[in-house]
């Protein structure tokens, strides 16, 4: 790439949360492999952050690229309206096989943001069907399901500037984020202000919409799943619906398959993406209950309202089906916990570190919350010296690496870190 090229993208290309005046700097990467990205001036860099959470696998994986090449040679694409495909049938095969039993009706969709709004529009037509119409959704502070209006609406409000949307974004009920950890005893008074929302509304919800165990981009926080099993009980004495969004934690991340897992429970609706296609191609996957899907289609409308273009896209479906043999293969399992116990022992004594404020380790995710916000474009550059790929914001730099990363290459992400709260300057106060 040239510097032509760096000026074209800052002065016309729009990135992440980014501003067209007063841009970050952009890093131009050529190739990835392995749990490496290659930057054109040849440097590599260790990949902390799995692409969002999506690269589970590393990159340029032999069979994600080979699945891909196959199905390229047969399709690319065709609609999903009045066709189908085997590559679609084998990916929802393996979905309904993977997760918790009651859920088996998958709607296909674009984006993470777009199963979400797949999720709510479900949990809408399921009470329009039953003839009893309500319109509002229960979740935490401190969320986090997409860009998308509809998902927007049930992020934090705060971080998610819901000033800025007033009289346009739908009014949803928060209950305080969840304030007792994974790791412990469980509280039996976190849960009180929720269990109020929901007994003073509880005509009026449609859906308790959460991420199940691990509130990813709102905060990076780890709750109790006792939390779960309470909101399942709920939920089923109110007849109102549970819909996980396992974008995040879907497919090994946190050490279960489903972070659904850590409390035993099934939701009524999952939201899947992220890691579905291993981090090839956007694809997502909502997938329902018989009940719910059987309730919506014995409704007025006689169906589901949504479908989009790109629907089941067969590439995405044959890489996504490939992604999950390669995981139900691996020992992704014992990856995961390996990965768990190098994030202790290498970021717990950062503790002590006067920048930082808390460290959580959940599976294959690192936290450092620091006391600061960090000074991005600075703490970026100076990892990017280090040879490691991190991106933080706000007050959190975190790491959740490909399943597939060495020691070595973990040690060096860690390493980086811990130098990275020991300078003040990356910090603004
Ligand atoms: N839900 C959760 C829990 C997420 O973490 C994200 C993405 N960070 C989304 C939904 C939205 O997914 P996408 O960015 O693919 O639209």
């Amino acid at each position: 790439m040239t510097p032509a090229d760096l000026t074209f993208d800052q002065q016309h290309i729009w990135h992440p949360y980014t501003s067209m005046t007063r841009p970050l700097p952009v890093y131009p990467v050529v190739s990835a492999a392995g749990c490496e990205l290659q930057l054109a001036d040849g440097r590599l860099l260790v990949d902390g952050m799995s692409s969002w959470w999506a690269a589970i696998h590393g990159y340029h994986h032999p069979r994600l690229n080979q699945a891909m090449k196959n199905q390229i040679d047969r399709m690319s694409h065709v609609m999903f309206g009045g066709i189908t495909h085997p590559p679609a049938v084998a990916l929802c095969q393996k979905l309904v096989a993977m997760t918790p039993d009651p859920l088996e009706c998958v709607f296909l969709a674009d984006s993470g943001s777009v199963a979400v709004e797949v999720a709510m529009k479900m949990a809408l037509q399921y009470w329009h069907a039953k003839g009893q119409p309500r319109q509002r959704f229960l979740t935490f502070r401190n969320g986090y399901h997409g860009d998308t209006f509809g998902a927007m609406s049930i992020c934090d409000p705060d971080n998610s500037m819901h000033s800025l949307w007033q009289g346009y974004l739908p009014e949803h009920l928060f209950a305080p984020a969840p304030q007792c950890g994974f790791e412990d005893d469980w509280d039996e008074m976190d849960i009180v202000p929720f269990a109020r929302l929901m007994a003073a509304h509880r005509q009026e919800i449609a859906a308790v919409i959460l991420e199940p165990v691990v509130q990813g981009a709102g905060g990076m926080r780890f709750y109790h799943p006792e939390w779960l099993r309470r909101i399942r009980k709920m939920c089923d004495r109110e007849g109102i619906l549970l819909i996980a969004d396992e974008i995040a934690t879907g497919f090994g991340r946190t050490g279960k398959l489903f972070a659904c897992e850590h409390a035993g429970i099934a939701p009524d609706i999952m939201c899947l993406g992220k890691a579905l296609t291993g981090g090839t191609m956007t694809l997502s996957a909502t997938i329902a209950t018989r009940d719910v899907a059987e309730t919506i289609s014995n409704g007025e409308a006689g169906c589901f309202m949504h479908g989009p273009t790109f629907m089941g896209n067969p590439l995405a479906c044959a890489v996504a089906a490939e992604s999950l043999s390669l995981l139900e293969e691996s020992h992704w399992q014992a990856q995961v916990l390996t990965i768990e116990e190098q994030l202790k022992s290498g970021l717990r004594p950062l503790r002590d570190c006067e920048q930082v404020a808390d460290i959580r380790v959940l599976g294959a995710i690192g936290v450092v919350e620091t006391r600061h916000p960090v000074d991005m474009g600075a703490l970026q550059a100076f990892f990017v010296e280090q040879g490691v790929w991190i991106r933080p914001f706000g007050r959190l730099i975190y790491l959740m690496p490909p399943y597939v990363i060495t020691p070595e290459q973990l040690a060096k992400l860690i390493a980086a870190v811990a130098a990275a709260v020991e300078n003040p300057a990356f910090f603004r106060r």
